[in-house]
Parts: structure tokens; sequence; C-alpha cells
């Protein structure tokens, strides 16, 4: 993500920040300008530092987990990213609170991207057949629901906001890496194939050449993955061994990761990072000098992400914690991003 800036006083903001640690002045995020805006606190309403514009909070800001704005004369009470909460968890339950906090924030920073990205975040309130919601539920007594999508729905259970359920999913599921923003990413992959993918012959017909045939079975094929594993050469051809479950799952793990990739890529440019290891090997050198959203060709951003994501692994290493990006991207796995980042309408 970019690094922003407040507009009365130049220190940096965080995507989460409410207001400016150094001089104060509130701030929010403007979706429309997808930057960070700042007012002075002691106003009645909202005037930007930076343009003088009137906005409101979104409605979520009273409850504490949005700080995104509205130009304030328009009339809906939600901004881009709350509207299409569809269900959020029952808050008379207090240990509910600070879970959904957790997934508000993997939410935000999702439609943050998406927006770069140029997709069409479409509400399923406007939109019954083609829109998107997500359902925040917790589990009661022995339901069935589970963390997916279906037919434009994303739930995202909320104990996978408990880091310690969540570890202990990962270690259950044999999986190297398990995040909030993994999980959104992850079944937002889903309803963009419905409509990215399955509306469109001759896309369709690309993507069942580089990631299988997704009219094979998909109950079967999950319940074969889950008794059998995967194929012992997984790695050759997937990012993960979930992946090899089915064609579907193939997508929406690997568009998860060229969202993890492009964001990392993203942050990596705004801070100026490059890498020169002291190394022969001229390969593990990487220099971002371009905005990864406007670069057309993957391959340029990959070479430049990928010895940045071993300095950074490095990195976590020094300090005890585990690999930031604990994958290894084959290049048969670097074809099918390149595919996803062809799809993108942004550039
Ligand atoms: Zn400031
Ligand atoms: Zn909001
Ligand atoms: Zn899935």
């Amino acid at each position: 993500m970019k690094i922003f800036e407040c507009g009365n006083c130049s220190h940096p903001l965080y995507f989460e920040n409410g207001s400016c640690e150094k001089c104060g002045h509130l701030s929010g995020y403007d979706d429309a300008s997808l930057n960070m805006l700042t007012f002075e606190a002691a106003r009645s309403s909202l005037i930007s530092d930076s343009n003088g514009n009137a906005f409101k909070y979104c409605q979520n800001h009273g409850l504490g987990v949005c700080n995104w704005l509205i130009p304030a004369d328009e009339e809906q009470p939600f901004c881009k990213a709350c509207e299409l909460n569809r269900t959020i968890p029952d808050l008379s339950d207090s240990e509910n609170f600070p879970k959904w906090q957790k997934l508000e924030v993997a939410k935000h920073r999702l439609v943050y991207q998406l927006t770069k990205l140029g997709m069409e975040i479409l509400p399923q309130e406007d939109n019954p057949e083609t829109g998107l919601c997500f359902d925040f539920i917790s589990r009661q007594g022995d339901d069935q629901i589970m963390t997916g999508h279906a037919n434009g729905v994303i739930t995202i259970l909320l104990s996978e906001a408990d880091s310690v359920h969540r570890e202990q999913m990962r270690k259950q599921m044999s999986e190297p890496y398990r995040t909030l923003i993994g999980h959104f990413r992850h079944e937002v992959g889903h309803y963009y194939w419905d409509r990215l993918i399955a509306t469109n012959e001759k896309i369709l017909n690309e993507f069942r050449n580089l990631f299988g045939n997704d009219q094979e079975d998909y109950g079967e094929a999950l319940n074969n993955y889950y008794k059998a594993g995967a194929p012992a050469d997984w790695q050759q051809n997937y990012i993960s061994q979930y992946a090899s479950a089915h064609a579907w799952e193939d997508w929406a793990e690997t568009w998860a990761h060229y969202l993890h990739i492009m964001d990392m890529a993203e942050t990596a440019y705004y801070y100026g990072i490059s890498v020169k290891p002291k190394v022969r090997e001229k390969s593990l050198q990487g220099d971002f000098g371009f905005d990864p959203y406007r670069q057309k060709d993957f391959d340029e951003i990959y070479k430049s992400w990928a010895p940045i994501s071993f300095a950074i692994n490095s990195l976590n290493r020094s300090m005890g914690v585990p690999d930031a990006y604990p994958f290894v991207v084959s290049q048969t796995v670097v074809d099918k991003m390149k595919f996803i980042h062809r799809l993108m309408p942004h550039r």
C-alpha cells in the first residue's frame, strides 16, 4: 500500500489512522482520490486541509471500525467498503467487537486494492445478480457455516479473527500461512472468477489451459484432496497444496497471491526499497523504481519483487518470526499470475 501524509504537517499516516499523531488533525480515507485527507479537529464540519472540500465520516466511524470519508452533501450513510456488509456480528456480545475490527481492517485494505486494480465493486444490495456482499458470522452450536464464497456472498467466520484459533487451524490444515487478508483475497477471487472468467468463452478457454478443468465435480475433488492430499510434485504447478484440489481453488489461491505480491510491490515502491545483496548471484538484486499498478509487464513486477521478498523473509528470521512470504513460486505459477495481471482493467 502507498504511504499517506498529513495534509497539515506532512507527517506520515497509516491507512487506518483516525488522526495525525504529530499535529492531532483528524484523518480519513477518501476513496475517490485514493488519498488520506486531514481536518482541523476543532471544526464542527470536516473541511479538508488540502482541498477545502467538506466531508463526513462513514456511519461505521461511530462504531470505531471505519475511517473512510463521504462527500458531505451525499445521502448514503456508508462508505464504499462498509456498504458491502450484509451481516455484521452481534455487538451485544462484547467478545465480537475486537474481532469485527480486525475483519474490517482487512476488508478495507481489500477494497482499496481492488479499486487500485480498477475492479468493479458492485454492492449486492443494488445488484442482486452480479453484486458482492459480506457476512461476518460466528458459528452457533453445531451449524455448518464455513468461510467461503457463494453467488457473490463472502462469508468470513468471526473465529478467524482470533489469532489463537487461526494458528490452530493453520496447523491442522498444514498451511504455511493463514491470515485475515489472505482469506479476503482468496474468497473475492472466487467472486471475480464468476465475473471475469465464467462469462467470457475466450478467457474461459485460456483459463482451462492454465488452471485445468473447472467442470470437474467440486465436492468430489475436495473430498479427494482431504483424503489423499496434494500430489508429491505440487510445488511445480501450484502456489499451495490446497490449490491442487480443484481448478477453482487453484484460481482463488493464485489470485490471492497475485494480490499479495501487488500489495507488497506497491509498498516497496512507495518506500523506495531496493536490495543489492552482497552475493555474486545477480538475480537476487531488486529495485522498485515503478508503480506496479501502472506496469503492464508482470515479469518486471515479479523480477523486482522476488529479491525483496527474500530480503524481508531474512529480516523476519532475524527477529525470530515466521517468513512474511513462506512460499516458492514456480514458473508455472508466474505464468498463471501473468494471466491474472492481463485481466486487470488498471493502467
Ligand atoms: Zn499532522
Ligand atoms: Zn465505512
Ligand atoms: Zn476457495
